[in-house]
């Protein structure tokens, strides 16, 4: 029996290939998402949107849930699969699965998204799990009436301690500027929140504990003076790092790792297509990797329709 072969693989399960999923679906293309983890990526882990137009506020895992069920309406299958590879045949491209399966399609959509980036300092491993954590929404009841530190100074940083303040008695911003790079809107809800302080100008250095975060170590970077701050947790917001190992030689990537391609979704290799934080663009938002995810399946869409395929 001859392998299947998909119209469209959708690499990654976040809004942007679900949103390409529901497209592509409509379109009546046979279509599959591959989703490592579960559905949602980084939305999944958001506490509160408050800028996706349609709800006025909602949680990441609601919207998660209402884009989910959206797409299944549409006869696309959602398998649950680490990708580790793609690659190029004569007449089709091969997902290589962690399981050991191969899928073959014949347009792929990359839509993996990125990874939270790690601040590389002792203790950060070791405590990773046991007070330190890169997801609020899924941490943050643990800290009831505890102090905690959030480390960064965007967006995720800020919102994420607005949202931290419901569970813990304090939330000390550590940020190694003197201005957050937030936008202003939130900049004025932390300022404003009696249980937000800052430390400005200044880098975590090491975390310590017994069995679980005890204290920082924080060095001001303009003075060099060491301040020991007692803290039960540590959330670290300091940005993302796309997904795009498995993509090594397979398409352009630019100096830090994010797939070229423009607002076209079309990458160096063509059939393949890139939507969401995993591709080259200014801004990075739930609004804009949906965007991406429709523009990504309309353009799957007329690849095949313009080789008959
Ligand atoms: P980001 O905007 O890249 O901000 C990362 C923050 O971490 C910056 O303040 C940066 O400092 C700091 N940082 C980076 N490396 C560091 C290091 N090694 N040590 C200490 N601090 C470090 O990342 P993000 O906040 O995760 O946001 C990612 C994207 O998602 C952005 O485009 C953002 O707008 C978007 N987002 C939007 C919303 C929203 O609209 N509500 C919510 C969350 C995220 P510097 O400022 O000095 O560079």
């Amino acid at each position: 029996m001859t392998k299947e072969v998909y119209d469209v693989v959708i690499i990654g399960g976040g809004p942007a290939g679900m949103t390409a999923g529901i497209y592509a679906g409509r379109a009546h293309l046979k279509t599959c998402i591959l989703e490592g983890m579960s559905t949602g990526g980084q939305m999944f882990n958001t506490a509160v949107i408050e800028n996706y137009p349609g709800y006025d506020s909602i949680d990441g895992p609601g919207l998660t849930q209402v884009m989910e069920e959206q797409v299944r309406k549409w006869d696309v299958e959602i398998l649950y699969k680490h990708v580790t590879g793609l690659k190029p045949q004569s007449d089709f491209f091969e997902v290589a699965a962690l399981d050991g399966e191969a899928i073959h399609a014949k347009t792929v959509i990359l839509a993996a998204g990125s990874k939270p980036r790690k601040l590389e300092v002792p203790g950060e491993e070791e405590f990773q799990g046991r007070g330190v954590s890169y997801c609020a929404t899924c941490d943050g009841a643990f800290f009831r009436g505890k102090n905690v530190a959030v480390i960064g100074g965007g967006d995720s940083a800020v919102e994420e301690s607005l949202y931290l303040t419901r569970f813990v008695n304090k939330v000390t911003i550590i940020h190694r500027r003197d201005q957050l790079r937030a936008t202003k809107h939130l900049q004025e809800r932390a300022f404003a929140d009696p249980k937000i302080e800052f430390m400005w100008d200044s880098v975590v250095e090491v975390i310590e504990g017994q069995q679980t975060v005890e204290q920082l170590q924080v060095k001001n970077a303009k003075t060099g003076t060491l301040t020991t701050l007692p803290v039960d947790g540590v959330f670290i917001y300091i940005g993302m790092l796309p997904n795009t190992d498995f993509l090594r030689g397979v398409v352009e990537l630019d100096p830090w790792g994010y797939v070229v391609a423009g607002e076209d979704t079309a990458t160096s290799e063509p059939g393949i297509f890139a939507a969401g934080d995993i591709r080259t663009k200014g801004l990075r938002q739930i609004v804009t990797a949906v965007a991406d995810g429709a523009m990504a399946a309309m353009a799957a869409e007329r690849y095949l329709s313009e080789r008959g395929l």
